[in-house]
């Protein structure tokens, strides 16, 4: 790791700024199947994309084209899947400056917000491309996981006009690995790779805050009373920001599971038990099963949480099995 201090590195890195790369060419124009598969993947059932009647009798776009969810825009000219751009893309470097940051030792990084802008709605037939430009990167900053740079890019989505159809700021914490994890000092807990806390902002703080005191908080629409969870900020039934929340008994069904055996990436113990819980109430949560061998897992077998605080900062709503016949005995 160099020595150079965060001005050196600055002045540096300064210069590779503001240069707009591209374009990255689409593989395929917008199609009819890829917009299906999208929204049976995503359960969007907004009929303005792939019914023909529908758009013919209440929207101003044409009845025989499908119409692109908006937040698709960055699959039209994305990579395949072995990597390469689509026919005619640039090979210039858009990530010079992450990869200069990496040799100054800044190696880690994170992902910390995509703001979208959404300009028109794209149709079948129409063929996107991109460009993308370094906007901003911050002065070196302290954060809970280590020192580092804010870095912002800027990716314009284009349609076969040149015209802007979506644009996104993306912005990324290039860091300082810590050489030692949180904690590693304490005795009890020689080395120990602590989990990843996620964000809390204004749309989830309450979720987290409960689980320290110990509920399992889950969001109510205020206008139409449906329940919703994760946490979002707008009702998808009524769109709505009004809400409240509801205490859940923590007792659901598993809907589905899996059992990760390899790669075992700490912090978690394997063979790890992931589960889809249809709670009680009528919300479905993602979380861990504990305490049951993977064999025993059914769909459909009742649970009951356990808030567990997995670490000195993070309580999380573990589940086990309700029937005590099915559970390890430590
Ligand atoms: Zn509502």
């Amino acid at each position: 790791m160099s020595d150079s201090s965060a001005a050196d590195i600055l002045n540096k890195i300064k210069p590779l700024m503001h240069k707009r790369v591209g374009p990255y060419n689409s593989w395929n124009p917008v199609s009819r199947t890829q917009i299906w598969q999208w929204c049976s993947a995503m359960g969007d059932h907004n009929p303005l994309y792939l019914d023909d009647q529908y758009r013919a009798e209440h929207s101003e776009f044409a009845a025989d084209k499908a119409v692109a969810p908006p937040a698709m825009m960055q699959m039209w000219s994305m990579r395949d899947v072995n990597g390469h751009d689509g026919p005619g893309s640039t090979t210039d470097n858009l990530f010079e400056i992450l990869d200069a940051l990496e040799q100054e030792g800044y190696a880690g990084i994170m992902a910390v917000s995509y703001d979208q802008t959404f300009h028109r709605y794209l149709e079948e037939g129409d063929r996107a491309h991109h460009y993308s430009t370094i906007i901003n990167v911050s002065d070196l900053k302290t954060t809970g996981i280590g020192k580092g740079f804010f870095v912002t890019q800027l990716a314009e989505f284009m349609d076969q006009n040149d015209e802007l159809f979506a644009e996104a700021r993306i912005t990324y914490f290039k860091y300082q690995v810590p050489k030692k994890p949180a904690g590693a000092s304490k005795p009890s807990a020689p080395g120990k790779i602590n989990r990843i806390h996620p964000v809390e902002n204004h749309d989830h703080a309450h979720f987290w805050q409960g689980l320290r005191d110990g509920k399992l908080l889950i969001q109510k629409c205020d206008d139409c009373g449906e329940l919703r969870h994760p946490p979002q900020p707008m009702c998808e039934h009524c769109q709505s920001l009004r809400w409240s929340t509801i205490e859940s008994k923590g007792k659901g069904t598993v809907y589905t599971y899996t059992v990760m055996h390899y790669p075992e990436i700490p912090p978690f113990d394997y063979p790890n038990a992931i589960v889809l819980v249809d709670l009680e109430e009528g919300v479905r949560i993602v979380s861990q099963l504990i305490g049951t061998k993977p064999d025993d897992i059914k769909v459909g077998m009742s649970v009951e949480m356990k808030l567990t605080e997995v670490q000195e900062d993070m309580t999380l709503p573990l589940f086990h099995a309700a029937d005590p016949s099915t559970t390890e005995k430590p």
